[in-house]
């Protein structure tokens, strides 16, 4: 096997990096973009009424100007606000509190936006989502594993299984064809919960049955946007998925990224390495511990 040079190694973390900071300057001019065009809008709305408002009232021009102003001042407040956020990590004042709404306003606009200028909408997308997850990032929260939901697209299974997994993940007979295999293996190594949706609504049921306090989503970038977007004030860290087949057909996962992404928001007092031994006994004791790969390998040794 040809051995991968470290050079290589770093030529593509170099690559990842460069593609990060694109995809969140192009999320940065489309916000900029968006809020000087409402902007430029309410300064229109502002100017000319105020020519015919005199004949209303002699001080309607300057009640509505207040109004209009203050609205002004909102948008700049709330554009400005957003870019120093992403790009310093620092929050203009009770602009935490404005974030969700932000982001929940700010989407639909760069969409238009991004459209008028004929940028593609999943390359919006997913600066959307790699900006949220640099916003969900900086909490310093940490979670229990029963705290957290693992939940991915249906498209993982393999096309050719016919078990269901929608109802139960454990229908799944782990012979390792698809990544459902390993992921299983990564929930039950840090005992977080799994589940497969096969849309939005069967989504939505999911996190209302289980209540979990933040979400680690995998899916493509329409639907890790909207998932974002429906599950607000809920912290969704969105990983995109691999299409090497076309959209929506055996789909695969970065499971390193999604191993990360646990790590980085668990309370390390329950990764497993540092979980009390009789935990994994227990779980081996119910016979879901092992994937079907190293149930074989265990035989075999
Ligand atoms: S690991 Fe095998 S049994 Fe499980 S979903 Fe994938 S193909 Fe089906």
């Amino acid at each position: 096997m040809k051995e991968l040079k470290l050079t290589t190694v770093q030529e593509f973390d170099r690559e990842d990096l460069e593609a990060g900071k694109a995809k969140k300057r192009l999320f940065i001019g489309l916000v900029a973009a968006a809020g000087t065009a409402v902007t430029l809008f309410l300064v229109l709305v502002l100017v000319l009424p105020i020519i015919g408002l005199r004949n209303i009232h002699p001080w309607a021009p300057y009640i509505f100007s207040v109004l209009v102003g203050s609205l002004i001042l909102l948008v700049v407040w709330a554009t400005v606000g957003l870019v120093l956020s992403i790009l310093f990590g620092r929050s203009l004042l009770l602009f935490s509190r404005m974030r969700g709404l932000t982001i929940k306003l700010f989407l639909p606009l760069m969409i238009l936006v991004g459209k008028l200028l004929g940028i593609p909408k999943d390359r919006i997308r997913s600066s959307f989502v790699k900006v949220n997850n640099d916003l969900v990032g900086r909490t310093d929260k940490r979670f229990k594993p029963g705290e957290l939901l693992l939940l991915m697209p249906h498209c993982l299974q393999n096309s050719r299984c016919k078990m269901r997994l929608t109802y139960s993940i454990h229908n799944c007979k782990r012979c390792g064809k698809c990544p459902i295999d390993s992921l299983i293996g990564l929930s039950e190594r840090y005992g977080i919960h799994l589940a497969i949706a096969t849309g939005g609504t069967i989504a939505r049921r999911i996190v209302v049955q289980r209540r979990p306090r933040m979400i680690l989503a995998v899916a493509c970038e329409r639907d890790l946007a909207s998932g974002i977007q429906d599950t607000y004030p809920l912290p969704v860290f969105g990983v995109l998925n691999f299409r090497p087949h076309g959209p929506c057909l055996d789909t695969n996962v970065p499971l390193d990224v999604l191993e990360q992404a646990i790590r980085r928001f668990m309370d390390p007092r329950w990764y497993p390495e540092n979980r009390p031994v009789d935990l994994d006994k227990m779980r081996l004791v119910k016979g879901g511990g092992q994937s079907g790969r190293e149930k074989k390998t265990t035989r075999a040794g």
